[in-house]
């Protein structure tokens, strides 16, 4: 097994202060991948046991949360091989610690509905891990601020707990009611509201109705109240103006 990257400090794939290792090698391609250059099962440097030896060193200090294990795809078998000796490494070690993974497979159907009835090592991988988001990442489903995650498809699933009780148990932490509407939501539309002054120069408004990427918007109860800035203002303007309608830069676009 290659590893593309070993992150000293990471705050964004997983609770608390993490180390972070990814692994090369991923043959699902998603569009909008920011880790491309893992794809290839021969990037970066190989796994040894001298990199586990160097994970748990920089594991060490109390305000290191846990291991957080991305791609690459980390469940490739190869890199399931590769990584059964390190979790089980971190988890004898740090025991109190956390281990998170991210996959583009899917939890129920791929990984525990199959690989963990046909292999060993992903027996051994998945009674080490903690959490695994799962999931390839679909970009027209992308929230920048989504906790944990990159699109709203991919389910954070307490390991443990799924294992227990022979079903997927997702975990929850606070974002996804603010996003569970939008895949419910047909054709949003968004208002917003154009101020000019008319031909008595009085001052008057303009509504129109902008219907929206529903991934790009923030619903709640069924009700959308604001854009959320998945895109660059000028992106979201190009987008209207495609649309043949103005856009007035004090809206909430
Ligand atoms: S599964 Fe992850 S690493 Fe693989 S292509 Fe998709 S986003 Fe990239």
């Amino acid at each position: 097994m290659n590893y593309a990257d070993i992150k000293t400090v990471d705050i964004q794939d997983g609770t608390g202060v993490r180390v972070s290792i990814y692994v090369s090698g991923c043959h699902f391609h998603c569009k909008g991948c920011h880790n491309k250059e893992a794809w290839d099962f021969n990037y970066g440097k190989k796994f040894e046991d001298s990199t586990i030896d160097y994970i748990i060193d920089l594991m060490k200090p109390g305000y290191i949360s846990g291991l957080s294990i991305l791609g690459g795809e980390p469940l490739e078998i190869i890199n399931q091989q590769g990584l059964v000796k390190l979790v089980e490494r971190v988890k004898e070690v740090y025991p109190e610690k956390t281990i998170w993974c991210y996959t583009g497979y899917d939890f129920e159907k791929d990984v525990y509905g199959k690989m963990y009835k046909e292999h060993d090592f992903t027996k051994k991988l998945l009674e080490n891990i903690d959490i695994m988001v799962d999931g390839e990442f679909v970009e027209e489903k992308k929230i920048v601020d989504l906790k944990f995650r990159g699109s709203t498809n991919q389910k954070k699933i307490d390991v443990k707990a799924s294992l227990k009780e022979g079903k997927t148990v997702q975990l929850k932490f606070g974002d996804e009611a603010r996003y569970e509407n939008i895949e419910e939501t047909k054709n949003p539309k968004v208002l917003f509201f154009h101020e000019f002054k008319d031909k008595n120069n009085e001052i008057a408004k303009e509504e129109h109705e902008v219907i929206a990427i529903a991934n790009q918007v923030i619903a709640e109860n069924e009700k959308i109240v604001s854009i959320q800035p998945a895109y660059e203002v000028k992106e979201v303007e190009e987008k209207i103006a495609a649309k043949g309608i103005g856009i007035d830069k004090d809206s909430n676009l």
